[in-house]
C-alpha cells in the first residue's frame, strides 16, 4: 500500500523533501518575484515540523550549465521561506558534501535545512551513470522521502525518481502539493461536469497535440488561441500573412478537426485578430479576419469578435481547463485576449464551474490579473500537467505509486 502524508507521523524523523523552488528571481537583486511555488510547499513542511520531525529541503533553480553559479543559488529563497515559516532556515552550500551530511545529521526536530541547487551537479539530471550514487548521497541521513515537486514530476532525475529506491514503501510518499495537483487533474479528466471546455493556446500546436487527442473524448468544446491558430487557419485554406505557422503540421491540424467531429466536440478557432507589422511591443497594429491576414502582417492576439465568443462559451461551461495564452500577452498591445480569457475563467468559477489553469504563461496571466484565488486550481507544473493529461506515466509519480 502506498504511504500517505496524512497517515504518517514524522515525530523524531528526518525527512528529505524534494520541493520545487524553481522560482523567478529579480535579475539585479535576486529577490523572489513570484513565490507561488514556495507557498505551495508550505503545507508539507509544516506538517513535518508540527509532527515533531525535521525537514531537509532540496530543489533545483534555473538551468545552470556547469557547476555553481551565484545567480542560481537557492540561498536567494531563504528570506522568503523563512518569512513564511517564521523560523530560521539552515543552509548547506553544497547538496552532497560531507558538510551537508553533517548538517543533516545534526538537524533537530522542528528545524529546516535547505540544500544548495541540485543542478550544480550533472549527476542530478544529465549524467545518467552518476545518478544512482548521487541519489544515494542525497538519501543518506534521512529516514523518509517526500516528493512534493510537481513541476519536475515528469523528469526521471536523481532527486525526483531514483532516490525513492533508497526508501521502503512505508517511508516514501507524495507531499500535499503533488496530492492536490493530481486530485485537480484527475477531477478534470475523470469527473468533469458538462459542458467541459478545454482552452489551448501558446505558440505551437505540436506541443499540445497529444493532450488535445487525449482530451477529445472527454470535452464538449475546444477553444484554440495563440500562435497555433494559424496552423489551423492555413490548413483550412485561409491567408495568414507572416503569422506563426507550423507548415509540417497542417495535416495534423486537419486530422484534429476530423477527430473533433467524430467525438462531437465543437472547435472554436479565432475568427478575427489584432495584427502587427512586426514582432515588437511598439509595432503598428490593425485588425482583420484571421483568414484574411494581409501580406506583411502577423496575428498576435485574438480580436474582439473572438473574445466575445470565447467569453460566452467559457462562462457557460461547468468545467474549464486552460493551457497557453491567446496572444503575445507579454506585450501590452497583444494582451487583451489572454486577459479576457483569464477574467472569463474567474466568472465561470464564481458561477460554480471547476476551473484548472496550467502552464507558465497562463498562470502568469492569472497572477498578473490577480485572479489566482478566483479560479479553482492553479497548477505549479505546466509540462508535468500536460504529460499527465496526455496519459503518460510520470517518473516522479511512478517512483512512489509503483
Ligand atoms: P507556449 O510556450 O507554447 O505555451 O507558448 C507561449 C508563447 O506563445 C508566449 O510567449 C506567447 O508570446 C506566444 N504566442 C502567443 N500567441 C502568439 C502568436 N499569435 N504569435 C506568436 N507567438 C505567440
Amino acid at each position: 500500500m502506498m504511504q500517505t502524508i496524512d497517515n504518517y507521523n514524522f515525530s523524531g524523523k528526518k525527512a528529505i523533501v524534494r520541493v520545487d523552488f524553481n522560482v523567478p528571481l529579480n535579475k539585479e537583486t535576486f529577490e523572489v518575484t513570484d513565490d507561488t511555488r514556495i507557498r505551495g510547499a508550505l503545507p508539507t513542511i509544516k506538517k513535518i515540523l508540527n509532527d515533531g520531525g525535521s525537514a531537509v529541503l532540496m530543489s533545483h533553480l534555473g538551468r545552470p550549465k556547469e557547476g555553481p553559479e551565484d545567480k542560481f543559488s537557492l540561498r536567494h529563497v531563504i528570506i522568503n521561506l523563512s518569512g513564511h515559516l517564521g523560523i530560521d532556515i539552515k543552509f548547506a552550500d553544497d547538496c552532497v558534501s560531507d558538510e551537508a551530511l553533517a548538517m543533516k545529521k545534526a538537524l533537530k526536530p522542528g528545524e529546516v535545512l535547505l540544500l544548495e541547487n541540485l543542478r550544480f551537479y550533472k549527476e542530478e539530471n544529465k549524467d545518467k551513470d552518476g545518478m544512482k550514487g548521487f541519489a544515494a548521497r542525497l538519501a543518506e541521513g534521512a529516514d523518509v522521502y517526500v516528493n512534493d515537486a510537481f513541476g519536475t514530476a515528469h523528469r526521471a532525475h536523481a532527486s525526483t525518481a531514483i532516490i525513492a529506491d533508497f526508501f521502503s514503501t512505508e517511508n516514501k510518499m507524495f507531499g500535499y502539493l503533488i496530492n492536490s495537483e493530481l486530485a485537480s487533474i484527475d477531477k478534470v479528466l475523470n469527473e468533469s461536469k458538462s459542458p467541459f471546455t478545454a482552452i489551448m493556446g501558446g505558440a505551437k500546436v505540436s506541443d499540445k497535440i497529444l493532450v488535445i487527442e487525449n482530451l477529445l473524448p472527454r470535452i464538449d468544446n475546444l477553444i484554440i488561441g495563440g500562435g497555433m491558430t494559424y496552423t489551423f487557419v492555413k490548413a483550412k485554406g485561409g491567408r495568414i500573412g507572416n503569422s506563426l505557422c507550423e507548415e509540417d503540421k497542417l495535416d495534423l491540424a486537419l486530422d484534429i478537426l476530423k477527430k473533433a467531429v467524430a467525438n462531437n466536440v465543437k472547435v472554436y478557432i479565432p475568427t478575427d485578430a489584432v495584427n502587427a507589422d512586426r514582432f515588437d511591443a511598439n509595432a503598428n497594429t490593425a485588425k482583420s479576419k484571421t483568414d484574411e491576414t494581409p501580406d506583411g502582417w502577423m496575428g498576435l492576439d485574438i480580436g474582439e469578435e473572438t473574445i466575445a465568443t470565447y467569453i460566452k462559451v467559457i462562462t457557460e461551461s461547468k468545467t474549464v481547463l486552460w493551457n497557453g495564452p491567446m496572444g503575445v500577452f507579454e506585450m501590452d498591445k497583444f494582451a487583451a485576449g489572454t486577459t479576457a480569457v483569464a477574467k472569463a475563467l474567474a466568472e465561470a468559477t464564481a458561477k460554480g464551474a471547476f476551473t484548472l489553469i496550467g502552464g507558465g504563461d497562463s498562470v502568469a496571466a492569472i497572477n498578473k490579473n490577480k485572479l489566482a484565488d478566483k479560479v479553482s486550481y492553479v497548477s505549479t507544473g505546466g509540462g508535468a500537467m500536460l504529460e499527465y493529461m496526455e496519459g503518460k506515466e510520470l517518473p516522479g509519480i511512478k517512483a512512489i505509486r509503483g
